[in-house]
């Protein structure tokens, strides 16, 4: 009953607030409400179903109120309102602002369960519940990561940091620094983390210097595997690494064989987005070769960068040209700023230089607002289900198959022990599930081995007794 449509819910808030209910509000057949006037073709926002059904009591008047009530009230009653005008500012909202989907004039004849409320039950549960975002960041030092962030969301995450020198570079391995914010828009809260990889790229000898990246985000998945499988599974906390922004140089040609190297041993793992870093420091004709030149590496190489979903053949034309406008826009040419500055009586996050200034903002300088409308605005969510439904699912999907071959292995030896000593396994043990022809190949040969070793025993034995 949590979920009903809002006005049973403030029903039994007024009852549990002992408020007592005096007139029965006169109900239609259909049981929607009757305005006053006797008129029952308007809308109302709430759909109650006819008189004794069993899911939700007819609605009742509350009188008395007290008076700090009355917002509450006021609210309620102008959600109920059937005076109210159509026009779709002034439709009744539920209580956590979302339009009522039985709102419209058609509605009023029709009889419903009520299942259209769905999406708002939803809503209202997921903003409850509030949303958690992790990005992480690599590419070499020195190519705007920190800024890049600072300028995407508003804040100042590297107040403390210090940039080591070039001596304290040479052996540098890479870490792994979490910043945490929270931020709120509009109600809704967002727990942002964001993983910065310092020292990725700086060393004299950068091989496999990916390594404590890719640790890092298996040890998420393993993490979450854990209390996935665990008792306490309602309050997990979610810190899979949903995207890494690559940022790739804008001096070089393409990508170099440290991008390469670090985005094959990354992209079944995460979703990565690459990003053409300082990008006022090239030329519009300059950064279109570049993407190109980075878009063909991805290629010929096979790195699985993030994909963009397909629109579906029905979807407004108008969608269908975006997507496809952030499909060749990668990787995004991208520049950040951490300061204001001002031109023309404006007054923007820029970069300013004695021929004039770069704009963070303006998509004819860069794509900086490309990158952070689809990272917030529209892809956020797509992010976190390719990183749920395909790189977890392939993380613990792995994990089941190594579990099941150790516990397969396992059973073999108990069974051997068990022949061996006249008694059976008092434990049961998963049924080994072959599925793949490496596994096959395995089983094989532990067989020959155990069968080999059977006739090495008897070998010695029979020289035993010989001697
Ligand atoms: P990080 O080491 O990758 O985190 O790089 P930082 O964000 O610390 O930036 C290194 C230097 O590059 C700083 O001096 C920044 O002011 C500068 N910088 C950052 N973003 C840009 C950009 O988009 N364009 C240009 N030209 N310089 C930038």
């Amino acid at each position: 009953m949590r979920d009903l449509p809002p006005i049973s819910q403030s029903a039994e808030h007024f009852q549990r607030l002992g408020l007592h209910e005096e007139e029965e509000t006169p109900t239609e057949p259909n049981g929607r409400l009757k305005s006053s006037s006797g008129t029952s073709s308007l809308p109302c926002s709430i759909y109650f179903p006819p008189t004794g059904s069993p899911t939700v009591p007819p609605r009742r008047n509350h009188a008395g109120l007290d008076p700090q009530f009355l917002p509450l009230r006021k609210q309620i009653v102008s959600q109920v309102s059937l005076e109210s005008p159509l026009s779709p500012a002034s439709l009744p909202r539920s209580p956590w602002g979302r339009p009522d989907p039985y709102d419209s004039p058609e509605d009023q004849d029709k009889e419903y369960v009520g299942f259209a409320t769905l999406p708002n039950q939803v809503h209202r549960k997921t903003v409850k519940k509030g949303f958690t975002f992790t990005v992480m960041v690599a590419g070499e030092s020195g190519l705007g990561k920190s800024t890049l962030i600072n300028s995407l969301f508003l804040t100042d995450l590297y107040k403390e940091r210090k940039v080591p020198n070039a001596e304290e570079r040479i052996g540098q391995t890479v870490d792994i620094v979490k910043h945490m914010i929270g931020i709120e828009e509009k109600g809704i809260k967002l727990r942002l983390t964001i993983i910065d990889t310092p020292g990725f790229g700086d060393a004299v000898n950068n091989i496999k210097s990916w390594k404590h990246i890719e640790d890092y985000i298996d040890q998420q998945f393993e993490q979450f595997f854990r209390d996935e499988s665990g008792l306490n599974r309602k309050n997990i906390q979610d810190n899979r690494v949903h995207c890494l922004l690559y940022f790739v140089s804008p001096f070089g040609h393409g990508l170099r064989p440290l991008d390469v190297e670090c985005m094959k041993a990354l992209h079944e793992k995460v979703n990565i987005i690459p990003l053409l870093a300082k990008a006022d420091s090239l030329t519009q004709a300059e950064i279109l070769k570049k993407k190109m030149k980075i878009r063909e590496d991805i290629r010929q190489f096979g790195v699985n960068i993030y994909q963009f979903p397909d629109c579906d053949s029905d979807e407004d034309e108008d969608l269908k040209t975006q997507e496809q406008f952030l499909k060749d826009s990668i990787p995004f040419a991208v520049i950040g700023s951490n300061i204001q500055v001002e031109s023309k009586g404006r007054k923007f996050r820029g970069r300013s230089y004695p021929w004039g200034v770069v704009e963070v903002e303006n998509p004819v300088h860069s794509d900086f607002l490309l990158l952070r409308n689809m990272l917030v605005r529209t892809h956020m969510q797509d992010l976190k289900d390719v990183t749920r439904e395909i790189h977890y699912e392939n993380y613990r999907a792995q994990c089941i198959q190594n579990m099941t071959r150790m516990m397969v292995l396992e059973r073999k030896r108990s069974d051997a022990l068990s022949s061996a000593c006249g008694y059976e396994a008092d434990f049961p043990l998963p049924l080994a599930v072959v599925d793949t022809e490496k596994e096959r190949q395995i089983f094989e040969k532990d067989e020959e081995l155990r069968k080999m070793q059977e006739v090495l025993e008897r070998i010695q034995e029979q020289i035993q007794q010989g001697q």
